[in-house]
């Protein structure tokens, strides 16, 4: 093994324990990081004011007002990742490879607003002639996490972005390397924070958000809003050195999208609800189980419908899943499991069944 082999081995296994919140170092920061939020303060008040008071700014990291993580203790995390403890395992041979295809001569031509699911959290939002991309992964990111989801078309026919958006920092979100297939001059819009990642990167055309800033092109608004989320990327300079967010577009074709981005169950989406008129809320449904770990972290498909309701949205669709297994469950029960609950709810209309590689044409409401 050469050195340098040795060492980008070394940091895929460095990333890929970051991305399934593995290390302990960050479990000792995510209690300093709590201690800093001022919990009474933050626990009635409306979230535009929580954003006008700051108070998810800390000294020299952002602060998540919504969770006080606990993620058991060490020897319950080393028992479940080390001794397999996982009801799940059963299932894994029945996961399904998808290579994504595109035709993209349909989306091209269409003037309307499409939504297309690439694979993993990326998501391609054609609104008129524009093309706005969220969270872009192109390739296999992780070396020991497999690719159920690898594109089967040349990525040089993707369409030219007008904005990339960006929700947070985490691996399976902020992809240097798919980000760097885009032409240098493509506008990206992310949560504040970020800024040698982008600089390295020569993607100087940039907006930096804050919770409830928008940004607004023509007819297009596009909006930060807080979640119950968190990130990293290095555990040695510690978690929160940037911020994170969801995404409200008013689209220039006239339906209101919500992206959730990731986040955790929090009782504030009927406060997002009330404030906005949601046409379409995309959730990121992955990577939930189990519950004694991921649920400050990531929603459940139970809870994704209460977070639905609440927003008082016309219709669901999920993204976050069939991609990389980053939580025990399979890569496919999100998409069956919010089925049957969206059926429980009787909400089962309301639900936008999309696979890999297919587009929502909203004038239609076709899935193609
Ligand atoms: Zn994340
Ligand atoms: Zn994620």
């Amino acid at each position: 093994m050469t050195r340098r082999f040795f060492i980008q081995r070394l940091f895929e296994g460095f990333k890929t324990a970051v991305l399934v919140h593995m290390f302990w170092f960050s479990m000792t920061s995510d209690q300093k990081v709590a201690a800093d939020v001022n919990w009474k303060l933050v626990n009635k008040m409306p979230l535009r004011e929580i954003t006008k008071r700051k108070l998810h700014h800390g000294s020299d990291h952002y602060l998540n007002p919504f969770g006080r993580r606990k993620h058991g203790n060490l020897w319950r995390v080393m028992r479940w990742k080390l001794f397999g403890e996982n009801r799940f395992k059963r299932f894994y041979p029945s996961e399904p490879v998808v290579p994504v295809k595109m035709d993209w001569r349909f989306l091209k031509e269409y003037k309307g607003l499409g939504i297309t699911f690439l694979k993993h959290a990326t998501l391609i939002i054609k609104d008129g002639d524009d093309y706005i991309y969220i969270d872009p992964v192109l390739f296999n990111i992780f070396r020991f996490i497999k690719d159920f989801t690898p594109l089967h078309f040349d990525i040089r026919e993707l369409p030219n972005p007008k904005h990339l958006l960006i929700t947070h920092g985490h691996y399976d979100h902020l992809d240097k390397k798919s980000l760097s297939h885009f032409n240098k001059k493509t506008h990206i819009i992310s949560p504040v924070g970020y800024n040698s990642i982008f600089k390295g990167l020569g993607m100087t055309n940039r907006d930096q958000l804050d919770w409830f800033d928008t940004l607004t092109q023509g007819n297009r608004e596009i909006t930060l809003l807080p979640c119950h989320h968190w990130t990293m990327r290095n555990p040695i300079v510690g978690p929160n050195r940037s911020l994170w967010g969801s995404y409200l577009i008013k689209s220039a074709s006239g339906p209101v999208i919500y992206i959730s981005g990731d986040t955790a169950y929090f009782d504030r989406f009927s406060e997002i609800g009330n404030e906005f008129k949601i046409d379409l809320a995309i959730f990121n449904l992955g990577a939930y189980e189990p519950r004694w770990f991921m649920a400050d972290s990531h929603i459940n498909p139970a809870e994704t419908v209460r977070a639905f309701q609440e927003l008082n949205a016309k219709h669901l669709m999920i993204v976050h899943w069939g991609t990389f297994r980053l939580g025990d469950e399979p890569v496919h029960f999100p998409s069956i499991e919010i089925k049957q609950e969206m059926q429980k709810a009787g909400l089962q209309d309301r639900y936008v069944e999309i696979n890999h590689g297919q587009t929502l044409f909203f004038d239609s409401f076709n899935v193609v």
